[in-house]
């Protein structure tokens, strides 16, 4: 029997190796890997200027406390501080205690419990961010509840203004909901949210786990938003697999978080700063993100031409590298199917494709998957 709580529905598939957009299973089969992870491994797997630094970093340390000065932490913290409107940093371990760093440093700094957020999203699963997630289904049998987070329709600016009220601190939300089903946030909206949440002393929390370190083809994708949010929230990509999330904020908000009001003992380790500056030097030079946008749009508009003759695909949405293929029908399938074929795929709610390929795929790859959506479909 298996010894391991069957908390994922997983696939008959072991992947052995992975280079670049290949992975490799056990069988000796290989894949193009379009899920990196889910949003991991933005620039491939074992992408040799990550593994190098890496390595070195293996034979030097691995661990210091959080009372030692880190020049890595300093430095991961001034990349992320030079391409976001943020001057701070907090290192965490993943999506959702970067999230729940943020909960808590918005309900310190404004002294008030209460913090909007969006049906359909998704903030992660520990105490706290399931709370603030806007889905029953990762709740169901956890209650009660942490009850000060209210949530709203997506992309309803009235909702929000109705919901807000003296105790609120601040809105949550991702730009481009992703396991919500690949939904992208309204131009108009954001810019309204953010006048409203100015008008009313509201801190703006965008939760950039999965759409951030490039994925859209922006350092961050409230970037193609033209917004400044209070606090912006990392993970997945940000180590390449290594894990490592961080909390980047305005320094206004520096005196609410001072010694002794939070912390995480691996949060910021050597291994995972080597790995989150050496992603960061590669993704957030501008050819590099410009490639990431005319690859995206190359295959969104081979993706167009061919929406006929997909069987069932109602609706193309992108940004950068993020894509959501929305079908009639469940995808449950059509993933299997993919699989079988030699792309790895993931959905996003029942109907809704989800693609996420490493920002370094190459268009020969892209045609490849064309291919195979088309034989698959
Ligand atoms: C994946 C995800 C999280 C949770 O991240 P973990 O590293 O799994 O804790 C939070 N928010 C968003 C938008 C995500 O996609």
């Amino acid at each position: 029997m298996s010894h391991l709580f069957n908390t994922y529905a997983k696939w008959d598939v072991e992947i052995s190796s992975g280079l670049g957009t290949k992975v490799i299973d056990t069988n000796g089969k290989d894949y193009l890997d379009f899920t990196s992870g889910i949003g991991v491994c933005n620039l491939g797997h074992c992408h040799p200027e990550v593994v190098g630094p890496v390595q070195e970093q293996l034979e030097k340390l691995w661990h210091t406390s959080n009372l030692f000065q880190s020049s890595l932490q300093e430095q991961v913290a001034e990349l992320l501080a030079n391409h976001s409107c943020g001057d701070l940093v907090f290192f965490a371990n993943s999506g959702a205690e970067a999230n729940e760093a943020a909960i808590k440093l918005a309900r310190k700094f404004t002294g008030k419990p209460k913090i909007i957020t969006f049906l359909q999203s998704f903030h992660g699963r520990t105490l706290g961010t399931i709370a603030a997630t806007g889905q029953e289904k990762v709740k169901t049998g956890f209650g009660p509840m942490l009850e000060t987070f209210h949530h709203v329709p997506y992309n309803n600016i009235e909702a929000v203004k109705e919901a807000i009220d003296g105790q609120t601190a601040a809105v949550m939300l991702e730009v481009i909901q992703g396991e919500g089903g690949v939904i992208p946030a309204d131009h108009d909206f954001l810019k309204k949210l953010e006048q409203v949440c100015h008008d009313n002393g509201l801190l703006l929390i965008i939760d950039e786990v999965q759409t951030g370190i490039g994925r859209t083809g922006k350092p961050f994708a409230y970037q193609h938003y033209n917004i400044s949010p209070d606090i912006i929230t990392s993970a997945k990509g940000l180590g390449n697999g290594i894990p490592v999330g961080a909390m980047i904020g305005k320094k206004k908000l520096s005196s609410a978080f001072g010694p002794g009001s939070h912390a995480t003992t691996f949060g910021g380790g050597p291994l995972a700063m080597t790995a989150a500056k050496a992603v960061l030097n590669i993704v957030f030079q501008e050819h590099f993100l410009q490639e990431v946008e005319d690859k995206a749009d190359f295959f969104a508009k081979q993706l167009t031409k061919m929406k006929d003759r997909l069987d069932g695909l109602v609706n193309i949405r992108h940004k950068g590298l993020m894509y959501g293929l929305e079908f009639k029908e469940d995808v449950g399938s059509l993933v299997t199917n993919l699989r079988a074929n030699g792309l790895l795929a993931l959905n996003a709610g029942p109907n809704v494709l989800r693609m996420l390929p490493p920002l370094t795929v190459t268009y020969k790859e892209l045609e490849e998957a064309l291919n195979i959506i088309e034989k698959t479909v």
